[in-house]
Formats: structure tokens, sequence, C-alpha cells
């Protein structure tokens, strides 16, 4: 099926060789987190066992350390998206953390009342309730680009909803309920005709396929590290150079600041300006080990096995009786997260029968109630696939479906 080892490579998941209520482990929620392959969990090891003080402040051996693996890693994590910049690399917790740093530094400087921030209906809500907070204290409006029948983003509605009152597009690359891969270059060609800034959520795309955010021309991208083999507790925002430099800060305290004094204090240059306090250490050197791996793998090559993946996935889900598939058919704009529903039988059902088969999904809402509503659904089952995954687990996804149905439907 693939050009690369599937089987080979899953020997590195510690955490795949187990079995669940005595099968194997098929592990099919790697959209809501991936695991880990050992270097990984190898290298915050080594990090807390040898090597472990606080960065940029010490004068020893351990802080110097510590700190030149910090700041190598940020520099790992600018070459995994093609920054021009490791300067552009602001180390953060997570995606949620990333949007609301520029929600409130960018936001706060840039946004007045009458302004326009324009999201879409198929968004998570770390990349609608920032939004929402901040036209409460703006007096900005929010507005949504719908997506049709089949979960493609209705591009044509993008003349009556972009002029010169939005300032802000901010949109998921990949949404993590329809699998759909958006198209970012038209959508950020628009923007720019009414001089609004783009934001990409990218929790779902740079795990996942070749990210190049000086190619996509945005201004922001946001991405979690533990969807992308990496460490919880650690993320990054990128925002172009000028961009992050004409920003204020974002939260206040040390690590930021260039002088304090007792009435007011004056600010460090990017990416210091942003990562107050003590960072997430151990994790950002983890997280360039999984920026590491995954390029020694290949993005392209993880991308092309998911797209087979999902192929197969939904060419087999398909012949399952009262099954509702939701999202693009297979093809070049359709990823590895696949929602569905099964008639007569509840989202949550679905996920305990299907544990029951040692196969993991996720049942809900997934963070995206606005989308569900446009599903008609309050929630989904969902099935996500990474680079470790394999047709078998498909196989043993279809066969515990036909099994909920014989129990429920
Ligand atoms: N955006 C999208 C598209 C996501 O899938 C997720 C995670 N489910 C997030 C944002 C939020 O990521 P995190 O919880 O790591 O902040």
């Amino acid at each position: 099926l693939s050009q690369f080892d599937v089987l080979a490579l899953r020997r590195e998941f510690p955490i795949l060789q187990q079995h669940v209520h005595g099968k194997p482990l098929a592990f099919l929620d790697s959209a809501a987190s991936s695991q880990k392959p050992r270097r990984v969990i190898e290298t915050l090891e080594d990090y807390y066992r040898r090597y472990n003080a606080n960065v940029h402040r010490g004068v020893y051996r351990l802080s110097e350390e510590a700190t030149f693996a910090y700041e190598r890693a940020r520099g790992k994590l600018a070459r995994f998206i093609n920054a021009a910049s490791q300067r552009e690399i602001i180390f953060v917790r997570n995606t949620t953390e990333a949007i609301n740093l520029v929600a409130y530094a960018w936001g706060g400087a840039n946004i007045r009342a009458g302004d326009r921030i324009l999201l879409t209906m198929m968004e998570h809500h770390s990349n609608i309730v920032p939004w929402q907070l901040l036209a409460q204290r703006t007096g900005a409006e929010l507005i949504y680009l719908p997506f049709d029948g089949q979960g493609r983003l209705v591009l044509d509605d993008l003349d009556r909803l972009l002029d010169e009152r939005v300032k802000l597009v901010a949109f998921t690359h990949q949404s993590n309920v329809l699998g759909t891969i958006n198209p970012v270059a038209p959508i950020v060609a628009r923007a720019r005709a009414v001089g609004a800034r783009v934001l990409l959520d990218a929790a779902q795309s740079v795990p996942h396929m070749p990210v190049d955010v000086q190619a996509l021309g945005i201004d922001f991208l946001a991405f979690s590290g533990h969807k992308m083999c990496g460490p919880t507790g650690i993320g990054v925002l990128w925002g172009r150079r000028e961009v992050l430099q004409a920003m204020p800060p974002f939260l206040g305290g040390g690590s930021m600041i260039d002088l304090v004094e007792l009435d007011h204090s004056t600010f460090a240059a990017i990416p210091a300006r942003f990562e107050a306090g003590t960072p997430a250490i151990g994790e950002a050197i983890a997280l360039g080990e999984a920026a590491d791996y995954l390029q020694e793998v290949g993005l392209a090559t993880i991308h092309q096995h998911e797209q087979e993946l999902t192929a197969y996935a939904l060419e087999r889900l398909a012949a399952v009786p009262g099954i509702t598939i939701y999202g693009p058919p297979a093809g070049p704009d359709r990823g590895g997260a696949i929602s569905f529903s099964l008639e007569g039988v509840h989202p949550h059902d679905v996920a305990a029968v299907l544990d029951q088969e040692g196969v993991a999904v996720r049942a809900g809402h997934h963070c995206t109630q606005p989308l569900h509503r446009v599903l008609g659904v309050p929630a989904t089952t969902r099935a996500s696939f990474y680079l470790y995954n394999l047709p078998e687990e498909i196989d043993r996804l279809v066969a515990g479906l036909h099994k909920a149905r014989q129990l429920f439907a």
C-alpha cells in the first residue's frame, strides 16, 4: 500500500505495542492527540535526567546546555515550516494559546469597533471563542464563511463577505471533523486584496503534510506539538517578523522585558517578548526531535500514506448500512479525519463498542458545535489516521461498526 514500512515504523511507538480488552490497540484518534515515538520520549527524559535547568539566565554549564537545546529546537521548528527566521517562532502551550496570543496582542492593537473578523463555519472552538472575546472587548463583528453539502468552503461567498471592513481572516487549514483541506491561496489572495491579515489554524495540517509559511503568504500560523508526535504543553505561534515586531506583549513577567522601572517597562525583541516566564523547556526540545523525526520519514510520504488510508476507509465505510459520512469524497482536498453517524446508534455507543474491540475513536462534537449545528446532529463518531496506521485497523473499525448495528440498531 505505502512507500514506507509501517510495521517497522510502528515498533518505534511503545504505546502501540499493547492490547486493550484483549485486542491489539488500533489507535484511530490522532486528530485529538498523536502517539510519540521512543526517540521523542527519550529526548524528554534525557533533558530531565541530564541537563534540566532554567534557560536564558544561568552562566553555569547545565543552564547553557538547556538554553542551547531550547534555541536549537526553535531553529528546527523554523525549518519545519520554512520560516524566514527562527525569531518568528514563538513557543506557546498549544494552538489554543497561539490564537489567544494573536487575539490579545495583535487584536488589541489593531481591531476597533465596526471592524470585522472573517471566520468559517467549520472552525474549532479555539478559533472562534478568542475572537468572540476580542469582539466583545472592541465592538468588532464576527462573520462566517459557510461550507457546502460536501464540507467544502463556499468560496463564491467571499465576494459578499470580504470588504475593507474585514481586518483579519482566520480559518482552519484542515478541518478536524470534515477532513476538508481548505484552499489557502485563493483565500489569502482575496484577503490581501482588502488589506486583511490572515491566520491559519494548522493544528491538523502541520502534523500531516508539508507546510511552507512563506509559500502560503499568510501572517500567522498556529499548531500544537502533541498532534505531531511531540509532547503536550508545547506548541508554536509563527508570525511574519514585521507583524510580530509591531505587536505589543501578551503576558507580562520575567524574560519578556528589556528594562523594568517601578511604573513602567520596556520589552524584549521577538521572540522573547511573547515568552513570559519559564517556558516548557524539555517539551520544546522534544518537539524539535519530533519535527526531525517527521522530516526524516518525510511529510509528503506521510501525507500520501494518509491519503491512501483515507480513500480505503471512505470506500469501506460507505458499505456499512445506515452510515452517513460527512466531508468531501476521497481526493486531494480530503484529509484523514472521518466523522460519521450510524443510524439508530448514539455516537458514544459506537465508540464504546469499538473500544471493546480495541479500536480507539472519538465521539462528541469535537469542539465544533457550530459545525455540528450545520450538519444537524449534536455529535458524531470520528476516526482519524496518522503515519502509523494500517489498513487492517480500518477493517477492524468497519467490523466494529457492523457489530454496533447488531447490538443497537
Ligand atoms: N484547531 C483544530 C483544527 C484542532 O483540531 C484542535 C485540536 N483538536 C485545535 C485547534 C486546538 O488544539 P489544542 O487543544 O492543542 O490547543
